[in-house]
This record gives structure tokens, C-alpha cells and sequence, in this order.
């Protein structure tokens, strides 16, 4: 059974990830801070580390003992707005302790990582849908702690043989269809859950983020993936990295977008509640439309979205959020 090394495994989509690496005959070890993710979304028989990417001695412990075969990097911070407001704390949490991990990694002999990056790399698209090839120039320290990491890659790919791949994921939605893992997070910020803790009564309305964009009905359109296709591209990209593929950069997106307006109207449809909208001024830094183009992930890793039609994100979603209205241990 290959080993892979999980760092994050605890999080919203590293847990997604753990259950399907074993689902196909995977053994994943995790190890997770446990900062921002949750113990009770990692099974008791899969390994699990506390502590830190960072920590030298206790990454190399773990690829020695666990006789790891390849990494999945998704330990990072992903607040947008955190890190407008501290922009040292993703510069130090999300690319120097990478670099770090990576070093450890590379030096233990394991050359194959799969890396979690983000459409955050784009910053305002030049066009849409956004072909990987797009000029990146991010608009918030986070899109550029990761595009920093991606950079490095490419450096330490030309000089020790690194073979890596970074997922571009637009943005992560939905949860396993039977509501037993999904998305918690200590501050929400995201569309989807804030809809549906609307729709559960614990947010009075939600607000619309500006409805005079540039779009059809004036609201943000966006590019919803579920986090069960993402999970899978992690997947493929491992046996990529085995086949030998060229390293590099890959969105993961469906190539179709959503308004704001359209994801509430299928919340709404869900859900049978007449969740209450308020209209807002637009959120800082959002730009109209973020749609991925994804011929490349499909031709090079053979993968294409099979959940992420808006009403099956959106309903596995809301089984998640009704069986576990205030997220995990609960
Ligand atoms: N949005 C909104 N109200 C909210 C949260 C988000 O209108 O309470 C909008 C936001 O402006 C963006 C879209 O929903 O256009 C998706 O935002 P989210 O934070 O989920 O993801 P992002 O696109 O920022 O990664």
C-alpha cells in the first residue's frame, strides 16, 4: 500500500481527501496542527501527528517510520482578508514554513508532492474563462504566499528533481453526500455555508456583496467545485506525478459560474426556505468573474468534475449543515 503524507488532512478538503485515498487503496498518514482543522474529521485508524510542517525532526520521523511515498501539501492559512490585514503571518505560515516542509521532504528521498494552490494567483483576470497560462498577479498576500510556493517549486523541480503539481482550485464547495464531513470553519466567510446557516436560523439574512457588477443579474459570478471532484484531483495528480506528466500548475473548476443570486435562488429550491437576502456594497478586492478553463486537467489527468452541478453541492451542503449545525463535536 503507497503512503502519502496528508499535511492538513484535518482541514475541509484534506479530510475529503484522506477518506478517498483510502477509499482506492491509498494508506494516508496525517499530520495536522489542528489550528484551523478539526481531529474528528480524520478516522481513529488512519495515523494521525499534531504538530507542525515546519518541525524538522517530526517530518522526517514520519516519512521514515510511515515509509511515506509522495506528499499532499494543504496545511496553510486561507482567510483572504486575514491576510490583507497580516500579510507576515501568510508570508511566514503558508510560503516560508512550505519551503521548509518541502526541504525536509526532498532531503528524506520523497520527490512527488501534489500541492493545494488557488485561483488567488490570477488576482483580476484578463480574461475569463482564466486559462492556466494567464498572467498572475495577485491581488491579497494569500493568492500571493501560494503563488511564491509555486515559483519555488518550478526552482527546486531544475535542481533536485522535485516532481510537483499544483492544484488551482477555484471555488471549494459542497460536502460527502451523507453529511459526515463538511466544511467548519472558526470565522465563515464563505457564500455557501453562510446561505445555509442563514437557512438554519443562525444568521438573520444573507448579504448580497454588491449587485451592480458587471454580469447578468449584477452579482459575482464564480465557479463552484465540489469538494468530492477536488478530492479526486488530488488523486489523479498523484498518479500523474508516478506517469511521469510535466510538473506545473492546473486549475480545477467545472468551466461554468454562478451568481451570487443564482447560488441563494438554489439554496432556497434545496433547502424549501425563504432564506432573507440583504442587499450590501461590494466586498473589497472581488473581481465580477472567476471561471476556470479546464481542457488541461482533463486532457493531462484524465479528470473531470462529477458532483459539481450546483444543486448536488449545494444539497450534500445542507445535509451537512443540518446534521451538524455548529460543525464538528457537535
Ligand atoms: N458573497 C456574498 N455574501 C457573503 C459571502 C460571499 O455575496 O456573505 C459573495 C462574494 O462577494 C463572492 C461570492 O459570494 O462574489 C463567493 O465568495 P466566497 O467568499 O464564498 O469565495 P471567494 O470567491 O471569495 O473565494
Amino acid at each position: 500500500m503507497k503512503k502519502i503524507l496528508v499535511s492538513g488532512g484535518a482541514g475541509y478538503i484534506g479530510s475529503h481527501t484522506v477518506r478517498a485515498l483510502s477509499e482506492v487503496g491509498y494508506g494516508p498518514v496525517v499530520l495536522d496542527s489542528l489550528i484551523t482543522g478539526h481531529r474528528e474529521a480524520v478516522p481513529g485508524n488512519i495515523p494521525f501527528y499534531l504538530g507542525n510542517i515546519a518541525d524538522e525532526d517530526l517530518v522526517s520521523d514520519i516519512i521514515m517510520k510511515e515509509k511515506v511515498s509522495a506528499v499532499i501539501h494543504f496545511a496553510a492559512r486561507s482567510l483572504v482578508g486575514e491576510s490583507v490585514q497580516k500579510p507576515d503571518l501568510y508570508f511566514e505560515e503558508n510560503t516560508a514554513k512550505t519551503h521548509r516542509f518541502v526541504s525536509t521532504v526532498l532531503q528524506c528521498g520523497v520527490n512527488n508532492i501534489v500541492f493545494s494552490s488557488t485561483a488567488a494567483t490570477y488576482g483580476n483576470p484578463e480574461k475569463v474563462p482564466i486559462p492556466e497560462e494567464s498572467k498572475t498577479e495577485p491581488i491579497n498576500p494569500y493568492g500571493a504566499s501560494k503563488l511564491m510556493i509555486e515559483q519555488s517549486f518550478y526552482w527546486l523541480e531544475q535542481a533536485y528533481g522535485l516532481k510537483w503539481i499544483a492544484l488551482r482550485y477555484f471555488n471549494a464547495a459542497g460536502a460527502a453526500l451523507d453529511g459526515s464531513l463538511g466544511e467548519d470553519h472558526a470565522t465563515e466567510t464563505h457564500l455557501i455555508p453562510l446561505v445555509l446557516k442563514t437557512a438554519l436560523g443562525q444568521r438573520e439574512a444573507i448579504s448580497i456583496f454588491g449587485t451592480d457588477y458587471d454580469t447578468l443579474d449584477g452579482t459575482c459570478i464564480r465557479d463552484y467545485i465540489h469538494v468530492l471532484d477536488l478530492a479526486e484531483a488530488h488523486i489523479r495528480a498523484l498518479e500523474a506525478l508516478e506517469q511521469g506528466v510535466p510538473c506545473g500548475a492546473y486549475n480545477v473548476g467545472t468551466g461554468t459560474g454562478y451568481s451570487v443570486r443564482e447560488v441563494i435562488a438554489m439554496a432556497r429550491r434545496v433547502t424549501g426556505i425563504d432564506i432573507p437576502v440583504l442587499e450590501a456594497p461590494r466586498r473589497e478586492g472581488d473581481p465580477d468573474s472567476l471561471v476556470a478553463k479546464v481542457g488541461k486537467i482533463q486532457k493531462i489527468l484524465g479528470w473531470q468534475a462529477r458532483y459539481s452541478d450546483l444543486e448536488t453541492i449545494i444539497k450534500s451542503a445542507w445535509q451537512w449543515h443540518q446534521k451538524h449545525p455548529h460543525g464538528y463535536g457537535i
